[in-house]
């Protein structure tokens, strides 16, 4: 709760910050500096967070340290929910597992014979086309830490001073996830997607300003990085007479996604050069396919992510990069049923409700997933599909009671392609 300032002049400032007395802030003054109580509960915040320590938690706050389970458990949890991508799980798995071991170790003890190391944080860099699941693996991740979690979206944040987002709001999100608990907020995960929408753009005119580009990484860089933010309760732009809540992102995980189209062409051309100069005879590296038949995931670079647009301190903030390949017809078939909230058990329980049951031939799932690859959307393409599909039978079948087990055939989805959902429901009769 802001008080007025206790001093006769109303007109004193923060000699930190430069808020006024007059925006009912307390300015406390000094000989020669002032200071807001804003600033003095940031300070006294760095202080403890700064202050030798004896065996006490790393952490942001107060709270109990979180359960790290170990990296193969991770993984294990992961492939109850997300097909495929078995590389990306394991680096994700060991990243988020060094990630909150951190937050928890003991730091300055006397047994602690790395006291004077710092574990850097890591934050993620996911990339992969679009519905390939990047924001679930985020999702997830946080869903197994029991850790607040907020998405946002790159382009809509700007830099300072240009109309949109401004950087703070990302935290606002999380903050908002966390019921407003500023310590549970700092251990929280915030999955940035899109963020190859920020890349630098060589051809880019505009000599005045470069809303969505650089700018933004700049904008994002200290955050990522670990800061004392001071965010908008209310949201929307900053202004001097606002209340701030003053949020550390020092241990929050950043995890940013984004398809990066063109990027291969940047670490095929890479990898052709550096064949090239190990005096081998082929001028193209040939894309490399895994086992099981599926494009091998790029093998990306830091150098490759400046080559695309991103300033070289914004990939320095994000230490664990990992691609992942585009989603087979295999893998949509198995995203259909396999998940632990697959679509398919969804509308099960959905119609079981209304004591309907329903079963799906393997064929119709098969031709559920080749229609999905059409629309190009990754799995994203699977419930468009099934929305189609089922809006019909979800409108007919419960209280019919000619309509107690249904059963869905290839040929129904075919019929999708006349009348949509309406002829496969005339199917069912
Ligand atoms: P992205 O962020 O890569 O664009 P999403 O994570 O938003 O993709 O995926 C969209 C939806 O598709 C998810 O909610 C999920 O239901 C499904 N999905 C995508 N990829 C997978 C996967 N590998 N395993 C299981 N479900 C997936």
């Amino acid at each position: 709760m802001a008080r007025r300032s206790s001093t006769s002049s109303g007109d004193l400032t923060c000699s930190f910050c430069g808020r006024s007395a007059r925006s009912g802030t307390l300015i406390i003054p000094g000989p020669d500096v002032n200071i807001c109580e804003e600033c003095v509960d940031i300070c006294s915040r760095i202080i403890s967070e700064n202050a030798p320590s004896t065996g006490k938690s790393n952490g942001a706050s107060a709270l109990p340290a979180l359960k790290v389970p170990p990296p193969a458990e991770i993984k294990a949890f992961l492939d109850q929910y997300i097909i495929g991508h078995d590389h990306t799980k394991r680096m994700l798995a060991v990243a988020v597992h060094n990630h909150y071991k951190r937050l928890n170790q003991p730091i300055g003890g006397k047994s602690d014979l790395f006291a004077d190391v710092e574990i850097e944080k890591s934050n993620i860099l996911l990339i992969g086309p679009t519905g390939c699941g990047k924001t679930l693996f985020a999702r997830t991740l946080a869903r197994l830490l029991d850790v607040p979690f907020a998405i946002a979206d790159a382009t809509t944040i700007t830099e300072a001073g240009y109309v949109g987002e401004d950087v703070e709001n990302i935290l606002l999100y999380l903050l908002q996830a966390a019921d407003m608990d500023v310590a549970k907020a700092e251990r929280g995960i915030v999955y940035i997607d899109e963020i190859d929408k920020i890349a630098r753009k060589t051809e880019n005119v505009s000599i005045t300003r470069d809303v969505s580009g650089e700018g933004v990484q700049q904008a994002l860089l200290k955050i990522l990085e670990g800061v004392i933010s001071r965010v908008p309760p209310q949201g929307g732009r900053k202004h001097p007479q606002q209340e701030y809540i003053a949020i550390n992102t020092r241990n929050v995980l950043f995890i940013c996604g984004g398809s990066f189209v063109g990027l291969e062409t940047i670490v095929r051309q890479r990898e052709g050069r550096q064949t090239i100069g190990y005096g081998e005879q082929h001028k193209h590296a040939r894309k490399p396919t895994a086992k099981d038949g599926r494009p091998a995931p790029l093998s990306v670079q830091p150098e490759d992510l400046i080559r695309f647009g991103l300033i070289p301190e914004f990939v320095g903030r994000l230490p664990v990069i990992t691609s992942m390949s585009e989603m087979t017809e295999d893998d949509l078939v198995r995203i259909l049923t396999e998940p632990k909230n697959c679509l398919v058990r969804q509308y099960q329980k959905l119609l079981a409700m209304g004591g309907v049951s329903l079963a799906f031939d393997d064929d119709a799932l098969r031709s559920i997933a080749k229609l999905a690859m059409q629309r190009k959307t990754g799995a994203r393409g699977l419930r468009a599909v099934m929305e189609d599909l089922m809006m019909e039978i979800m409108f007919e079948a419960p209280g019919n009671a000619k309509l107690k087990d249904v059963r869905i055939t290839a040929e129904m989805v075919s019929a999708l392609d006349q009348d949509g959902g309406a002829a496969a429901a005339r199917l069912l009769a």
